[in-house]
């Protein structure tokens, strides 16, 4: 998405915009044998100008963004800085506020459920370089030696596109809330997320309840995982080096094991509690080819997203932390399959119930999770 700032009172016409990448999402940590993590939203000047602040600080929370449409007048700079230097300053910034109450050593740091943006804030170029907002001169561009004009992008692109939600397949109206990413059809029994060239068919499966009766379905990832640098196999397997309370089972041996994570978002802490409940527990129930027939909670994590937590839910459940964190810059975990699974739950007072694995979730956590 881009967004622009409003200039204070010069007509658009006369405005230079200058890109900023926005980035809002929770940051986790392994570090000093805990995992530590916190919701960051923060800003990066994506042009290498000198002149102008490298961060907005909190305008983009305090000021209306608005929509860049492709008529818009005004001129915009080219990015020129990649998101990737943006992680790295995001890295730096949370270095520096920790760096006197924490130096225990960062094992690994994941990005989970991210939103990345750009927000244009207004520059007016006279005889010196005024911020346009509130109107104060910031200074003078240096001469540039070859004379070359600032790098300017053509936005005759920039338009949002929107497609019809109907199932590509047989037409029928596509069901799901405003902030799901994935859409459902009735009729032929199909799940459909958004992609570059359209609607994509999605792998799923239920697992059913005998009676629908006040049950909502939510929605997880199962990740097939590709471990390399820990010998991770099977169930057994992670019960063993995870050092889990659990006596090993014979079958557990040939078990395959999955790494599992909410398809939705929810507050940090109650993320890793649930990827770490569920992939100790390795749901065995029966799967069904079925779409949920009552209410289905919205997929508001997107699968990419629920692959960062790999690593970070290995590190949230072995029991010998001492003996793991140091080794997770060596282990390598790749992705080898993904499936959505609507799971069960009845609603109790404020909690959710998952009647067979016996864990529940708060109402109101997933209410603050749609505003995350
Ligand atoms: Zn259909």
């Amino acid at each position: 998405m881009r967004y622009y700032l409003s200039p204070s009172d010069a007509p658009l016409k006369d405005i230079t915009f200058v890109p900023y990448w926005r980035f809002k999402g929770t940051v986790f940590s392994c570090k000093g044998y805990k995992i530590d993590h916190r919701i960051i939203d923060t800003s990066f000047i994506a042009s290498p100008l000198q002149l102008l602040p490298r961060s907005l600080g909190l305008r983009p929370q305090a000021l209306k963004l608005k929509f860049v449409s492709p008529e818009m007048e005004g001129q915009f700079i080219k990015r020129q800085i990649p998101f990737k230097s943006v992680i790295s300053f995001v890295e730096k910034q949370m270095h520096a506020t920790t760096k006197s109450a924490n130096k225990n050593t960062i094992y690994h740091q994941a990005f989970i459920g991210e939103t990345l943006s750009i927000i244009y804030t207004p520059i007016l170029i006279r005889d010196k370089v005024y911020d346009a907002i509130l109107n104060r001169p910031i200074g003078t561009f240096p001469k540039n030696e070859d004379n070359n004009p600032l790098p300017f992008d053509q936005h005759q692109n920039w338009q949002t596109t929107f497609i019809p939600t109907l199932c590509p397949y047989c037409g029928w109206d596509l069901e799901g809330e405003k902030d799901s990413l994935v859409l459902l059809c009735r009729n032929c029994n199909s799940l459909w997320r958004s992609s570059k060239s359209g609607f994509q068919k999605l792998d799923f499966a239920i697992i059913s309840n005998n009676d629908d009766d006040n049950v909502f379905y939510l929605p997880f990832w199962r990740m097939k995982p590709q471990i390399e640098g820990l010998q991770i196999q099977s169930y057994a397997d992670l019960v063993r080096v995870a050092n889990l309370p659990k006596a090993i089972k014979k079958e557990w041996e040939e078990r395959k094991f999955f790494f599992w994570a909410p398809a939705f978002k929810v507050k940090p802490n109650l993320f890793l509690r649930l990827a770490r409940q569920m992939t100790i527990f390795q749901p065995q129930e029966q799967f069904v080819k079925s779409p949920p027939r009552s209410i289905f909670y919205p997929v508001t994590l997107p699968a990419s997203e629920a692959t960062e937590s790999l690593k970070v839910t290995l590190a949230n459940l072995v029991n010998a932390k001492r003996k793991i964190f140091p080794l997770l810059s060596e282990i390598d975990i790749t992705l080898n399959g993904i499936l959505l699974v609507y799971f069960p739950f009845i609603l109790k007072g404020s909690e959710f119930i998952q009647p067979s694995l016996q864990f529940s979730i708060n109402k109101n956590s997933l209410y603050f999770g749609r505003n995350l």
